[in-house]
């Protein structure tokens, strides 16, 4: 018997045929990637990415806790990880003091891995992120030797135009009301997105779009410093 209320092949499909085309290009670009089916299957990829011994810097991604590489390089010890926003159990920054959290971040620069998610990826292979500290997004460009990206499939969109529509309708109003329920940070509760769900455009003081930057491709001396690893599930926001 047929069951209609069952979509997820169809999904599937689609997330996998997508992506493939996306792979496709961002190659042209330089850029390594690759299509696995399952998030089980993305831990395993990227953890043979790594190589014993390797620093590994990693950006806040919900993608990234999905997959679940942290615990699983943590239980290898072979990696130091670095991490400035780490948190304990219940949200709290384990490093407290926001200028610690700096020195911390600016370690990244000189890791040998940095894995990190994605607010989008376009069919014609384009990599585009808002952040509001800018750590992100600056060490994906330049810094580690290795960036690794995790995305979900439900991370594609048509092109640029669409990606900054993206990050402005859903990625950036639901992180910024994950930090705020999760993470004890009371000034991000009064941004018009956490309030409303909607983005104004915003001149808040804690505004957490502040750097837009466009990953187009990289030049041959960096080929394949960049390495998307993209999933055929829901991840991250
Ligand atoms: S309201 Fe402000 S912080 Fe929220 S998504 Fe828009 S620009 Fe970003």
């Amino acid at each position: 018997m047929i069951d209609e209320t069952d979509i997820s092949q169809e999904r599937k499909w689609l997330y996998e045929a997508r992506a493939k085309i996306v792979v496709t290009n961002l190659k042209k670009k330089n850029i390594s990637a690759q299509y696995v089916p399952s998030r089980q299957e993305a831990l395993s990829t990227i953890l043979e990415m790594i190589p014993p011994g390797a620093v590994v810097g990693r950006g806040d991604s919900v993608s990234v806790d999905q997959v679940g590489v942290i615990p699983e390089l943590i239980k290898r010890n072979q990696n130091k990880v670095i991490d400035p926003l780490e948190k304990d159990a219940d949200g709290f920054y384990i490093v407290a003091e926001r200028e610690d959290r700096w020195k911390i971040a600016r370690e990244i620069f000189s890791t040998d891995v940095f894995l990190v998610g994605t607010n989008a990826v376009t069919l014609d292979g384009k990599l585009v992120n808002t952040d509001g500290w800018g750590n992100r997004v600056s060490a994906m460009i330049f810094g580690p030797e290795k960036v690794i990206v995790v995305a979900g499939a439900n991370k594609i969109v048509k092109d640029v135009n669409e990606a900054l529509e993206r990050i402005r309708v859903t990625a950036a109003p639901m992180n910024a009301k994950r930090h705020y329920l999760k993470h004890h940070r009371p000034e991000w509760g009064d941004l018009p997105c956490v309030r409303t769900g909607s983005c104004v455009d915003c001149r808040h003081d804690y505004r957490i779009c502040n750097y837009t930057v466009i990953i187009e491709g990289t030049m041959i001396p960096e080929k394949d410093r960049i390495n998307v690893v993209l999933v055929g599930e829901e991840l991250g926001i």
